[in-house]
């Protein structure tokens, strides 16, 4: 026991100033670290995960006004666009992570970090229960509870398998630091396995095959990637088993890329083509054994069983286990996601909040608002509207939700701007009557634009930043609010709602060429928008040690190449 409070010296601080606190034990060894009586006047916060969301709230939070505690499994934060970039060494894993308490000595006030998994929310009780990673002493791991005033759930996600058999034991993932150094490793032994004496041209053939599942912007930049790696580097070492190279990507859609330009999909598949990357488009991954991948193609049915030497999954993402029971306890079970509000407070709970991958923006419920304030102004049930009323539901929804009103020059909002547009020059036009249920359906497309917030690390580190934000100006707003008029109660919203703002997205094709697409859909392609990579990454590095090492990794790479020792 004592050892255990040793290792949570805030803790046993606390303990000893209070007089002693409150000390269960459950089982062989779960301490509850902590309670109201051993807190000063600052609320706790307790942030879980070290990600982009995560790292963007702690950096951002005014934390002199908080009694903070970051709970996460990992004790640094990782640069993931970079990722792909490791798995063949053009950077190195530690010139992308940045150790979680670099960040914290930095911050003023009490701020905490225990390396840990959070495996239960309790939000009944204010609770999270966390296990540690760390065995305490010969008896396994050490597993405790603490309490919050406030929490901040930035856990990501998983790798989705889409429950493919095979997958989970047989496949690389890319989604951590230590998958890209194992992916790295693979590479290498796949070539030096290749060129063993013994072994038949079927074999070394086999060895050295390297399938990429999934066309979206991680598989694409894994194997454009790769391909560069094997290009520059690897054929030069392994002359006599180059020409067994092969990689393959697969996509189930009709296109790699699909939610980027259609400019930039045909270049990319173009591209690939040319590179001798092969690309399978309408090509579903069934079944991975210890050997062969096996897949059905979408046109024909037909399934084929394809030897592999290494494949790397990326297919999207999943639903944490830990999230998954939260949501079933909270009533959400029904959802795929964890849904919040437009503050980022989840759902039916008090003082949790949601960001990033692990969570979406409930707009649903913003439509649902809206329907509510249309059958309102339909006093008499009849099912339309006068223009006069339509214009002044409309002010109203904007008043309530601005992202509305920065829908209304949207193509979507086409149809109700048609219907106002319709009734000009009509002498009656206050009082024509309009179908409310045209109205529900311009707004209905509104909707699917407005929900899928994409989950990236920019949509993640917006998030984080706006929450700290709120956080940092809690006592002020509650004072003066300064959010839309709510819907249900009465007055205004604390904040304001949280907007995300698109800064653009990039597609590294290799070859030094890569595809961005900006704000605007204004598309550029080639060498000058590598260029453009390499400086918005330099710049985007959470450190200044940081930013040295990937530059002088990217420096090295062109004087030295990649090495190829697989350590
Ligand atoms: P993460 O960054 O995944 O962080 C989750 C944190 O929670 C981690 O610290 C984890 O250790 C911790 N955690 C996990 N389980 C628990 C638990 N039980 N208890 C407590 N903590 C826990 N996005 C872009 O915008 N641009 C890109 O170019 C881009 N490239 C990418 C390339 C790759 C290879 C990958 C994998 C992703 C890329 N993304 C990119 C997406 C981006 O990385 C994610 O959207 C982003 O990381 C989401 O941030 P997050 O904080 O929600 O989750």
């Amino acid at each position: 026991t004592t050892r255990a409070f040793h290792d949570y010296p805030r803790f046993s601080k606390a303990l000893a100033v209070s007089g002693g606190g409150l000390l269960t034990y459950y089982g062989t060894k779960l301490f509850l670290c902590s309670d109201s009586s051993l807190k000063d006047d600052r609320k706790r916060v307790i942030v879980l995960g070290t990600g982009w969301a995560g790292t963007s709230f702690l950096k951002n939070l005014d934390s002199t006004q908080y009694d903070v505690q970051v709970i996460s499994p990992r004790n640094y934060f990782a640069f993931t666009p970079l990722l792909p970039s490791v798995t063949v060494g053009t950077v190195e894993a530690r010139s992308i992570v940045e150790p979680i308490r670099n960040i914290i000595k930095k911050k003023a006030g009490n701020v905490g970090f225990l390396e840990a998994e959070c495996y239960k929310i309790d939000a009944k009780n204010k609770k999270v229960h966390c296990r540690s990673s760390q065995k305490a002493g010969s008896e396994g791991k050490e597993e405790f509870i603490v309490d919050y005033d406030y929490l901040v759930v930035a856990m990501g996600a998983r790798a989705n398998t889409f429950n493919t058999p095979g997958v989970e034991e047989h496949t690389h993932f890319l989604k951590e630091i230590e998958d890209a150094q194992n992916i790295r490793r693979n590479v290498i032994d796949c070539f030096e396995k290749a060129n063993l004496p013994n072994l038949s041209d079927e074999e070394r053939k086999n060895n050295l095959h390297f399938v990429v599942v999934g066309g979206g912007p991680t598989g694409v930049e894994f194997a454009a990637e790769l391909h560069d790696f094997i290009d520059e580097d690897l054929s030069k070492l392994y002359p006599t088993v180059k020409d067994y190279v092969k990689i393959t990507l697969l996509e189930a859609a009709d296109h790699i890329l699909n939610m980027f330009d259609k400019r930039i999909t045909t270049f990319a598949e173009e591209k690939f083509q040319r590179d001798g990357i092969d690309v399978k488009l309408g090509s579903m991954v069934v079944n991975v054994s210890d050997k062969t991948i096996s897949t059905k193609e979408r046109s024909t049915g037909e399934v084929h069983h394809v030897p592999y030497g290494m494949v790397v999954w990326s297919t999207g993402i999943g639903t944490r286990p830990v999230i998954t029971n939260f949501m079933k306890e909270i009533g959400q079970a029904n959802r795929r996601v964890l849904a919040t509000d437009e503050w980022l407070r989840v759902d039916g709970c008090d003082n949790i909040y949601a960001l990033g991958d692990c969570a979406t923006i409930n707009q649903r419920k913003v439509m649902d608002d809206i329907a509510a304030i249309f059958k309102k102004a339909d006093k008499d049930n009849s099912g339309t509207i006068t223009v006069a009323k339509l214009q002044e539901v409309i002010e109203d929804i904007c008043e309530r939700y601005p992202q509305v009103k920065l829908y209304m020059k949207n193509k979507h909002m086409k149809n109700i701007v048609a219907l106002l547009e319709d009734s000009k020059g009509d002498d009656n036009k206050e009082s024509k009557e309009l179908d409310i249920e045209r109205l529900k359906t311009a707004l209905s497309a509104v909707d699917s634009q407005m929900k899928n917030l994409p989950a990236t690390a920019q949509v993640a580190a917006q998030q984080g930043q706006y929450l700290a934000k709120c956080f940092n100006r809690m006592k002020e707003c509650d004072q003066n609010p300064e959010g839309p008029l709510r819907i249900r109660d009465e007055g205004r919203h604390r904040f304001r709602p949280f907007r995300y703002r698109h800064l653009g997205q990039f597609a590294p094709l290799g070859g030094e060429q890569t595809a961005a697409q900006l704000p605007g859909d204004w598309v550029s392609i080639g060498h000058s928008s590598q260029w453009l990579w390499y400086s918005v990454y330099a710049s985007k590095q959470v450190s200044w040690r940081n930013r040295l090492l990937v530059i002088s990794d990217w420096g090295r790479r062109f004087v030295h190449g990649r090495d190829s020792s697989r350590l």
